[in-house]
């Protein structure tokens, strides 16, 4: 594993990193999953600042791939990065680009914003049926490149909702 990245099993929102993600839809308005998870326990503010992102930057939401930054409400983080991953398999042949760059454009919001750490859910593997240890492969592979291209200091913790889905991702990035 890059000396960079660590895994945790859990919550994302009860995590203390400087930045957590959300995947996002393009809307921004909140939905299931991890997103609705950030809303509940972040609250109203971080709704009513994507309303304004998306007034002021993306009136036709936010496309794939790119990342946004809110505060994070009543969450111990003071970031949410809200990132828009693929939908599959309509994403087609563009699948791994656009997720990875979800991780790339996530940390670098977060860079921008000088946070010393960020947290990721597994972006896509959820509602949007991203298979798993491809998903896997395709992030770790992203923020390793980030790091190592940017020699950047950050710390990386994916965050996982389950121990099988954190084995899974241990399984698919050994060898990588
Ligand atoms: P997407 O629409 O991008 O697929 P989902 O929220 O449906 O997003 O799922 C993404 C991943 O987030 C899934 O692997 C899901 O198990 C996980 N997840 C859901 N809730 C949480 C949470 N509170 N903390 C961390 N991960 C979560």
């Amino acid at each position: 594993m890059h000396m960079g990245i660590s895994i945790a099993t859990g919550d994302i929102t009860c995590d203390g990193s400087c930045a957590i993600v959300n995947a996002a839809n393009s809307s921004l308005m909140g939905g299931g999953g991890v997103d609705g998870a950030i809303h509940r326990a972040g609250g109203r503010t971080i709704l009513d600042e994507c309303r304004l992102i998306r007034s002021e930057r993306y009136p036709d939401g936010l496309p794939t791939g790119q990342a946004v930054a809110t505060t994070a409400g009543s969450m111990p983080s003071r970031y949410v990065i809200h990132t828009v991953g693929p939908i599959y398999p309509g994403c087609g042949t563009r699948c791994d680009d656009l997720l990875g760059e979800c991780y790339t454009n996530s940390l670098k919001v977060a860079c921008e914003l000088g946070c010393g750490s960020i947290a990721f859910p597994a972006i896509s593997t959820g509602i949007y049926g991203f298979p798993r240890e491809r998903a896997a492969r395709v992030a770790y592979k992203a923020v390793c490149s980030f790091l190592d291209r940017e020699k950047s200091e950050i710390k990386v913790i994916f965050v996982f909702h389950s121990a099988a889905d954190r084995q899974l991702f241990e399984q698919a990035v050994e060898g990588v």
